[in-house]
């Protein structure tokens, strides 16, 4: 499929949430699909959108650019897994013209990995230069059976290839207790020794997986006062914008993140929306200010409803 660009808008205002602060991060979810079922994130038998509920990629393609045209300078396509989508290289390839134009400073992608052999030569042609790369232990077996499946040896060809390839890569690493508990010190120590960020994720009950998840759930300062006999862990002021608080590992020289989504604590800095693969769009990850953009795109080939909708959600007050 090849995606018709259409021609961008002259710059909209800037999109600016009820307390000013201004939208610069778009994370857009470009299928529903996954070619993994991780046991904290999708049931064994999940039920997929119907396809006239999800946006098309000339769709997320409109909506990307009626983003950019407003302030968005960063642009994280994700999923379900995004590489599973057919015909995601055109989607990127599209979306590349505003790095081109320099609109864009950034064009990047969360995957599971286990199809970057393929794509990650293509991805770094079109202009991305970092990939965030879901991998939650280096254990095979316990790699199948976190992902009901999945083959450990397809994500470690493709994170090689990544870096053949010049991409810049962060693993993310869901911290599960008693799965991966005991394997923390040497995933971090394995990631930066290859020159690979990390950031632990503290697990959050999204949706049904068909798993009971209070056994799993395993607090970050709890890893974080593991890690300390290990490493000294010297705290960064970087801010992303986004939930991970970071430290630099001074053993390995190596930064270490944590996102911890349900304490919240990141609110006064966020810059960030989400799309979903249905085409709404949320304002904020803990609030529920959602509007439909699919209608909006679908209403008119003009985008004026659609850059009334993205005008449309507020932020409420960040909790303290
Ligand atoms: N499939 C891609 C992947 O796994 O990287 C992109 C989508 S996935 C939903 C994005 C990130 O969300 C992954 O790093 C994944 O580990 C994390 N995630 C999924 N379910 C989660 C949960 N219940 N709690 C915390 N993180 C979760
Ligand atoms: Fe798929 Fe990513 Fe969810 Fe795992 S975390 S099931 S790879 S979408």
């Amino acid at each position: 499929m090849t995606i018709h660009a259409v021609p961008d808008q002259a710059r909209s205002p800037k999109l600016v949430d009820g307390f000013g602060r201004s939208v610069s991060y778009l994370r857009v979810s470009v299928t529903d699909r996954c070619d993994l079922r991780c046991t904290y994130c999708m049931s064994e038998r999940m039920k997929f959108l119907p396809s006239d509920r999800l946006l098309s990629l000339a769709e997320i393609d409109r909506i990307c650019a009626a983003f950019v045209s407003r302030g968005v300078t960063k642009i994280r396509l994700t999923g379900g897994e995004p590489l599973v989508r057919r015909d995601f290289l055109d989607l990127a390839r599209s979306l590349g013209r505003h790095l081109r134009t320099g609109a864009l400073s950034e064009l990047t992608l969360t995957t599971n990995g286990t199809q970057l052999d393929r794509y990650a030569a293509e991805l770094a042609a079109i202009g991305v230069r970092r990939i965030n790369v879901s991998l939650d232990t280096l254990n095979p077996d316990r790699y199948r059976s976190v992902t009901r499946g999945g083959r450990i040896d397809r994500v470690l060809s493709g994170l090689d290839a990544a870096q053949r390839a010049g991409l810049r890569v962060k693993l993310n690493v869901v911290a599960l207790r008693g799965i991966n508990e005991s394997e923390m010190e040497e995933m971090v120590a394995w990631a930066h020794a290859r020159s690979m960020e990390l950031t632990l994720i503290e697990t959050m009950p999204l949706g049904d997986t068909g798993e009971d998840r209070t056994d799993r759930y395993l607090p970050l300062s709890t890893v974080r006062e593991a890690l300390e006999r290990s490493f000294a862990l010297d705290p960064l002021s970087d801010s992303t914008g986004g939930p991970a608080r970071y430290v630099r590992v001074r053993e390995t020289g190596g930064r270490l993140g944590f996102i911890t989504p349900l304490t919240r604590n990141f609110c006064s800095g966020c810059n960030r929306v989400r799309v979903g693969c249905d085409g709404t769009l949320y304002s904020c990850l803990g609030q529920d200010n959602k509007v439909d953009l699919r209608a909006a795109v679908r209403a008119s080939e003009a985008d004026d409803a659609l850059h009334n909708a993205i005008a449309r959600p507020r932020h409420q007050a960040p909790r303290p």
